[in-house]
């Protein structure tokens, strides 16, 4: 590819790494992996043109030293950061620094992910663009007077969120008035010691809606597209577990389908939004649909938009920053069948999804006609305890939903892997099960169909 990115530091481990490597290997880019020493022998860390240890086997922290990362960049020349998810993705002092030394950050720009980063300030970005929010604070609530103020306005049963939460942590809900002050103080803590901010915003909590999330790509010519929805209401502890798209719920009708669509231009439209990024909604039972946050980078689930689309959406993030328009448009987007994710996480299923760490002594992968792995992870691989716990997600993709899920039952009966506990027979389980087939679930499905939780 003719352009200005030559080498690319990717500043995460696991399969999306390797997903990112995959990519630039097939666009004439070269590639740096930075590693922690626990990932010394890991396949992002194979397979990358150059690799560059950034911390300690013991530390977490690693994969997040900006200082660490930005060395590795200076040291190996590299004049781009694919950040992936998690970690420094969303990180907008990071970007900024990256903008001021004149490293592309494969993303939008730092002013971007600040304004949609915090997720309070976001909702009121979007209250302005006219987008519909979830009825809530304008913006962080400062106290316990505040939030019981708030709460009063709100009603039961009522969210109270970490403005810089993720990964579906930082969410607590609060059943009633003699709730509100110690969850306030309780929430604003945790929020200070897991994301580094305090900030608590409080939002109306919307009854078994599904979780439904557009994806955008936008070039810097201003050509903005979504390329459909994916349903993410399959979700335990308010993360997901098995995502689909198109979504087979009947609420989301082929006009509100269009709407979600528009509306998820408009906002990416309203931000100046260059890139990859997706905007969250939740849908109620009525057809209305409420935005609640945007990601401003790729997502876990992004692969089986492109299953459906044909459309890579990691590659089509170089373009845009290499400054390449997009060579479709809305009109011209079809999407081809329909597309399932499992989620294979090193998690114990009979104890409350408890991370799993250890070594997988037996492993084998499906294969065949409609299935794509995702993974990093090989036999003799060690799961470490200080990442993120899925290792692996199942795609597949079939020419309507029927096929898809005969292709996932096929596929997760096929797979084996042994000596770690893993949510596998868990996702067997669900593919078969006769609520799920019907397609009319909600982000209840767990509690209400499992009886998982309370
Ligand atoms: P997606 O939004 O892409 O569907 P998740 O919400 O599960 O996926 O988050 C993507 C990854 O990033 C996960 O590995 C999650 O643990 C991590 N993550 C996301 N946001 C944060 C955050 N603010 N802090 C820590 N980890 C995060
Ligand atoms: P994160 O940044 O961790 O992804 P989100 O704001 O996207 O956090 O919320 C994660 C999940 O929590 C949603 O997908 C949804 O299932 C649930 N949730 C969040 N806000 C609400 C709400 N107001 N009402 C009901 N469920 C909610
Ligand atoms: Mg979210």
């Amino acid at each position: 590819m003719v352009g200005l990115i030559r080498k690319v530091l990717v500043a995460n481990r696991g399969e999306i790494a390797v997903r990112i490597i995959r990519a630039c290997k097939e666009l004439g880019i070269k590639t740096v992996a930075i590693y922690s020493e626990a990932d010394k022998d890991s396949l992002h860390t194979r397979l990358a043109n150059e690799r560059i240890c950034i911390g300690p086997s013991t530390s977490a922290d690693s994969y997040l030293d900006m200082h660490a990362v930005l060395s590795a960049c200076e040291v190996t020349k590299a004049d781009a950061i694919h950040p992936g998810f998690g970690f420094l993705s969303e990180n907008s002092r990071f970007v900024k620094i990256c903008e001021k030394l004149g490293i592309t950050f494969i993303g939008p720009s730092s002013d971007v992910i600040a304004s949609m980063g915090d997720k309070a300030e976001a909702k009121n970005t979007m209250k302005k663009a006219k987008v519909p929010v979830i009825p809530g604070s304008d913006g962080i609530v400062q106290n316990p007077i505040e939030a019981k103020v708030m709460a009063e306005e709100i009603g039961f049963p009522l969210l109270m969120k970490a403005s810089a939460g993720g990964g579906g942590r930082g969410i607590r809900i609060v059943n009633n008035m003699s709730e509100v002050e110690s969850q306030f103080t309780a929430a604003a803590s945790e929020a200070l010691s897991c994301f580094g901010d305090a900030g608590i915003y409080m939002e109306k909590f919307i009854e078994n809606p599904k979780h439904i999330e557009v994806q955008i790509l936008a070039d810097k010519k201003g050509n903005v597209v979504e390329l459909g929805e994916r349903d993410c209401s399959l979700q335990i502890k308010n993360q997901k577990v098995l995502e689909e798209t198109p979504s087979a719920s009947k609420v989301l009708t082929p006009k509100i389908r269009k709407m979600m669509g528009d509306t998820a231009r408009k906002a990416a439209r309203a931000v100046g939004y260059e890139g990859a990024g997706t905007i969250e909604f939740l849908l109620d039972d009525d057809g209305d649909f409420y935005f609640m946050e945007m990601n401003t980078r790729i997502q876990v689930e992004h692969p089986i938009t492109e299953e459906v689309t044909g459309i890579d959406l990691i590659k089509w993030q170089f373009r845009i920053a290499n400054g390449i328009p997009l060579d479709f448009t809305q009109r011209s987007i079809r999407i081809d069948g329909h597309s399932i994710e499992c989620r294979i996480n090193a998690a114990d299923p009979s104890n409350g999804f408890a991370p799993s760490p250890g070594k997988i002594t037996k492993l084998h992968f499906p294969g065949g006609k409609g299935v794509r792995i995702e993974t990093a992870i090989s036999e003799g691989s060690v799961i470490s305890p200080f990442y993120d716990s899925m290792i692996a997600k199942i795609i597949t993709h079939g020419k309507d939903r029927n096929e898809a899920i005969a292709i996932m039952y096929r596929a997760l009966n096929e797979m084996q892997i042994e000596g770690i506990k893993t949510n596998l027979e868990f996702q067997r389980n669900l593919i078969r099960n006769k609520e799920f087939l019907k397609g009319q679930y909600n982000t209840g499905f767990f509690k209400n169909i499992y009886r998982l939780y309370k």
